[in-house]
């Protein structure tokens, strides 16, 4: 047993609002968003509008409900939803995709590599049922960066693919950007260029930007109108939100030091390669190892002062802001004890 604090690299959602962004809660200037409107919430909506590339968006409290309420719109009972397959929308909802927003979840392969789909696969998939009782194919759901393949980017031209595919056949288009900030910062593009043509996007603002709390949902300003009342439907509308909206608002200043991130989840893989392991080299955060048995690993990990988690048969350790180059250094030395 380490008697070291440990590195905790389970998710970088387990990072915590720093003083600055404390201090900006503290000061945040609110109002009632229910009744009618918190400026500090709107401050937040229009700056994630303006760098997500849509009309407006919508503070969710969490990026579940920020799909869920997209897929709620978009979807009417029994329309079929198109994802990649392990996406978080099939695998990681509780299953409210289906009973909740009403779709039929068909999920499709990773032609193109980890989390990666075609527009060829789209447009085999999507093809019209013909009889009235063939299901009515209505949407298909992107997930950049993906989070079960390994924080894997689907590039702008890849993206504009996609969609197009969709269109052609008849698709509405939704995107979980969860980590849609990282995935910019890996393709050194704008995150409006990872939202060009959908209907809709989510971003999570409590992952690696390091908020407590909140996501957003964007698409046009109609879209926005009714989403505002499905979040009230799903107990989501809160009251003085500024004070969460102000750490949203420092979370998005803090997008372009995900590379940080990505430059130590290199850091890692290659320093648990050179411990003999499988771990691919990371796109963005996520580091997938293969190892025999996840689930003992994720023990003796944490007996080491390790924090990982075992995610779909491998071994998923994400960087973030509350781990620096030392901490890794640290847990690769961890790790490299334990197989001594
Ligand atoms: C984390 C995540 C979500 C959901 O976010 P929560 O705030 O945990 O509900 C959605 N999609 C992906 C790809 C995620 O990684």
């Amino acid at each position: 047993m380490s008697s070291a604090a440990p590195i905790d690299l389970r998710s970088d959602t387990v990072t915590r609002p720093d003083a600055e962004m404390r201090a900006a809660m503290a000061a945040a200037e609110v109002g009632d968003d229910v009744l009618d409107g918190d400026p500090t919430m709107r401050a937040l909506e229009d700056r994630a509008a303006e760098l997500l590339g849509v009309e407006a968006t919508l503070w969710v409290p969490s990026g579940s409900m920020g799909n869920l309420v997209a897929l709620f719109l978009h979807l009417r009972r029994g329309d079929r939803f198109f994802a990649p397959q392990r996406a978080h929308v099939l695998d990681s909802e509780v299953g409210t995709a289906s009973w909740l927003a009403g779709g039929m979840p068909q999920p499709l392969p990773w032609t193109a590599g980890p989390g990666r789909i075609t527009a060829e696969d789209i447009r085999a998939s999507a093809v019209g049922g013909g009889a009235y009782f063939a299901l009515r194919n209505r949407l298909l759901c992107l997930e950049n960066t993906h989070n079960a393949a390994g924080g894997t980017t689907t590039s702008p031209q890849e993206h504009a693919e996609l969609v197009a595919a969709a269109r052609e056949t008849g698709l509405l288009v939704h995107l979980d950007g969860a980590r849609v900030w990282n995935a910019a910062v890996a393709l050194k593009t704008a995150p409006a260029d990872l939202t060009r043509g959908v209907d809709t996007v989510q971003a999570c603002l409590s992952k690696g930007l390091g908020a407590p709390v909140g996501s957003v949902v964007g698409g046009s300003a109609d879209f926005v109108h009714e989403a505002r009342r499905v979040r009230k439907m799903l107990g989501g509308g809160v009251r003085q939100g500024g004070v969460l909206a102000a750490a949203g608002l420092v979370a998005l200043e803090r997008v372009d030091r995900l590379a940080e991130d990505h430059d130590n989840a290199q850091f890692l893989a290659s320093g648990l390669r050179e411990l003999g392991w499988d771990a691919a080299a990371p796109e963005t955060n996520i580091v997938m190892a293969e190892v025999p048995d996840p689930a003992g690993a994720v023990g003796r990990l944490r007996r080491a002062g390790v924090l990982a988690l075992s995610l779909g048969g491998r071994l998923r350790l994400i960087t973030h802001r509350d781990v620096s180059r030392d901490d890794i250094r640290q847990a690769l030395d961890r790790i490299a004890a334990l197989s001594d």
